[in-house]
């Protein structure tokens, strides 16, 4: 059965190739889109991960693995047109399998943290896999991050793609109902990263869905990211305890070190004293994005590092985005190209609904029901300046 199906997705790419290489004969400015496949390695109990490399028709790649939906590298361009990988990742699928802060990956089936891991709905209580001190942090111990999707690549004149499917049981990690998501990732001629979430569920449950990139602008495990200037399109923020839990009230930013509305270096104030400041070791929260509704895509960050020139501008559906600067690294895991990942070597931008929104009333509703489409989109660009 294996055996067959590394046959079928070799025959598939080895197809997928041929077309798109008839396609875009005759293009000469431009690369022709391309997407190949290959062996990843072996989880430990026995199924297949593959690479899927997709490059678009500016030369910018991405490579994606079916192994947690990881985004494994993304080279951008600089202001010269020099491509770097700009996200933090491994070479090898081990080393995701061993230890990963969750780099890359499509986190589910509700990204950050759920206090106590316990909720309820309709008056039943739900007990969560328990990870992260007393809370639940992004989908439990194996959560969406550690199993293999299946995958379908495409391509139409403008996008390179995949689409990833994963079926989660009915109490997997402790949520109620059979849950299908479909996230598709894909490499646009306009430089972007564009990711849409779909689910469906048999019984009423929570999802939250979100890509957890480490991205460093100046390139993947080149210095920390303190000198990078950070927008976020957010008047306010949700203050949390110390394990992190949002308090429930949303608190203006405005003359906090949490006020990032003007381009503002990470650095500038991030070993300034104050309990939210400690609490995350850094930033470490989410923002309450300014947006005109509830469906269309909005600005929510901008980022820009001035030695390479190199900008990325993130839109979303969603009402909030957890900026991480991670506060967590410290040098012991060893990435891609043998780079050192040091104290804040990236940052993450995470758009989501708030955290621990099966327990606050008030914020925005992360239950889907049956017959319901769970439907949103982020997109993170790439430009320079
Ligand atoms: C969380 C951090 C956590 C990191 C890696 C972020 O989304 O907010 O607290 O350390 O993910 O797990």
């Amino acid at each position: 059965m294996k055996k067959a199906g590394t046959i079928l997705v070799i025959g598939l790419s080895l197809l997928l190739l041929l077309s798109f290489t008839g396609q875009a004969m005759g293009n000469a400015k431009n690369v022709k889109p391309d997407i190949k496949c290959k062996f990843f390695g072996k989880t430990p109990d026995g199924q297949y991960a593959y690479l899927y490399s997709l490059e678009n028709s500016k030369g910018m790649k991405a490579e994606i693995t079916n192994y947690g939906a990881i985004v494994v590298s993304l080279y951008a361009p600089d202001r010269k047109g020099k491509f770097a990988d700009i996200v933090l990742g491994y070479d090898n699928l081990d080393d995701y399998i061993k230890e990963t802060p969750y780099f890359g990956c499509i986190v589910g089936r509700y990204g950050n943290r759920i206090g106590k891991g316990k909720f309820s709905i309709d008056g039943r209580e739900y007990t969560l896999a328990v990870n992260n001190g007393e809370n639940t942090l992004h989908g439990g111990i194996k959560g969406f991050d550690k199993v293999i999707w299946d995958t379908t690549p495409f391509q139409n004149e403008n996008e390179v793609g995949l689409r990833l499917t994963y079926v989660s049981r009915d109490g997997e990690e402790g949520y109620p109902g059979t849950l299908t998501s479909i996230v598709k990732y894909s490499l646009t001629n306009d430089n972007e990263l564009k990711i849409t979430y779909e689910a469906y569920t048999d019984k009423k449950t929570v999802v939250n869905l979100t890509h957890h990139g480490y991205f460093n602008l100046a390139g993947q495990g080149n210095g920390d990211i303190l000198g990078h200037y950070m927008m976020l399109n957010a008047d306010r923020f949700t203050p949390v305890d110390k394990g992190l839990i949002p308090t429930g009230e949303l608190r203006a930013v405005k003359g906090t070190d949490f006020d990032f509305t003007k381009p503002t270096k990470i650095g500038s104030r991030i070993n300034n004293k104050g309990e939210q400041l400690e609490f995350g070791l850094g930033y470490d929260h989410n923002w309450v994005l300014n947006r005109k509704d509830n469906t269309s895509l909005s600005l929510a960050a901008e980022v820009y590092e001035e030695s390479t020139g190199r900008v990325m501008t993130v839109t979303t559906t969603e009402p909030g985005i957890q900026f991480y600067s991670g506060n967590f690294l410290d040098g012991t895991l060893v990435g891609k190209k043998d780079k050192v990942y040091k104290h804040r070597y990236a940052f993450c931008l995470e758009t989501q609904h708030y955290p621990d929104s099966p327990n606050k009333p008030n914020f925005p509703t992360v239950i889907l029901e049956p017959g319901q489409k769970y439907d949103t989109t982020t997109v993170y660009k790439f430009s320079t300046k």
